[in-house]
């Protein structure tokens, strides 16, 4: 008895370290192919961690109500509903569509702390989490919309 509990246990852990450690992405392409369906200024974002400049996304004063979904691979990512004027000329959010939708990671280029937020689908890079956000989370989720595309819904949308 005391034996199976303690393989068990061991499973359990070995189990969860594995999990934790490596997140499987469903969606992946070759560089090549990521290339051939995005547009220049997409893919060095997504593909590139790349960062568009401040006020010059297409969605940063978009104030229609809707859904924004990943670019590369259609998830859904956020809702117009959680997002607000953050002044920084990305738009930004205070939550994400779902818990699932996006993988968080640690991101200390450039010498500063932050952290990266990836489509959990396909692992496009979208733009920076802070926690400097209005409530009720007090996030901000500082997302390119390169990365994005909008998808208009009716107002009844929450
Ligand atoms: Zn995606």
């Amino acid at each position: 008895m005391t034996r199976y509990f303690f393989l068990t246990m061991i499973l359990t852990v070995a189990t969860f370290a594995a999990f934790s450690q490596t997140h499987h992405f469903t969606v992946t392409k070759t560089d090549a192919e990521w290339k051939k369906t995005l547009t220049p200024e997409a893919y060095q974002v997504t593909r590139k961690e790349g960062t568009e400049r401040a006020f010059s996304g297409k969605y940063w004063n978009n104030h229609e109500n809707g859904i924004y979904k990943c670019v590369c691979c259609d998830q859904e990512l956020f809702s117009s509903a959680t997002k607000f004027e953050s002044g920084t000329g990305w738009p930004s959010f205070w939550q994400t569509i779902s818990k699932n939708a996006i993988v968080d990671e640690n991101d200390n280029s450039y010498n500063m702390d932050r952290t990266k937020v990836t489509c959990s689908r396909c692992g496009a890079h979208l733009g920076h989490v802070f926690e400097d956000g209005p409530r009720p989370t007090g996030l901000r989720y500082c997302i390119n919309s390169v990365s994005l595309v909008f998808i208009k819904k009716p107002s009844a949308l929450k």
